[in-house]
């Protein structure tokens, strides 16, 4: 059972509800998307094959308590969710970002989900499972990235359309780097007293990949 891996790394965590912690991240290739403001194109077709137990040796070298499993679209390669349920026997503290347009269904439960819904700034809107939102449970977190006002608006309507606030679920609302300024965003958060989490990525701020 092999996995076509971009890079194994560890840095810290920049996103999600984990940000600052020390994390291992496990890259893997490829994404049938192709959103303009994309940082990982590098991903898309560049890999080397592992198997999941090299993949569990290279981790062990690590030696991080958390990992991330990300792309690309980590969930564009089938093996993806045995890795997942191989990290969780193992009793690491497994996330895994995802794109928002791969079914999360089979997904092992003790997995922290960290899915995009993608805004019009995307061009993926149409890419968006929705039914994807019926298997997040408490813990797991959604993430609009926001590129202008018109995303910002959008996505203020899918959390109130979708009702998502209520599922107990982090809404993340992450301004793209360097094309919105994050205070604008903070400013139309707090006029719109809109629950939701501004992050930014942490790991371009102290310069990490
Ligand atoms: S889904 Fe993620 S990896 Fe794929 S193109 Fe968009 S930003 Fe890049």
């Amino acid at each position: 059972m092999s996995i076509l891996i971009n890079e194994i790394f560890p840095s810290i965590q920049g996103e999600s509800n984990d940000a600052g912690y020390p994390t291992s991240f496990v890259r893997l290739s490829g994404c049938p998307l192709r959103c303009p403001w994309c940082d990982t194109k590098y991903a898309f077709a560049v890999g080397e094959k592992y198997s999941i137990a090299m993949i569990c040796h290279k981790l062990a070298e690590l030696s991080l308590q958390r990992i991330c499993i990300t792309g690309g679209e980590p969930l564009s390669q089938k093996n993806c969710p045995e890795l997942i349920k191989t990290l969780a026997d193992l009793n690491y503290k497994v996330s895994i970002e995802t794109s928002g347009s791969v079914n999360i269904k089979n997904i092992d439960n003790r997995a922290v989900i960290v899915m995009d819904i993608k805004t019009p700034g995307s061009n993926h809107c149409c890419d968006n499972k929705i039914e994807n939102l019926q298997y997040l449970k408490s813990g797991d977190q959604i993430k609009f990235v926001i590129n202008d006002k018109k995303d910002y608006q959008w996505a203020k309507n899918f959390i109130t359309t979708h009702q998502i606030i209520k599922k107990n679920i982090t809404t993340l609302f992450s301004p793209v780097y360097n094309n919105l300024q994050p205070a604008t965003m903070a400013q139309w958060l707090i006029t719109d007293k809109l629950d939701v989490k501004l992050q930014l990525q942490l790991h371009k701020i102290i310069n990490m990949r």
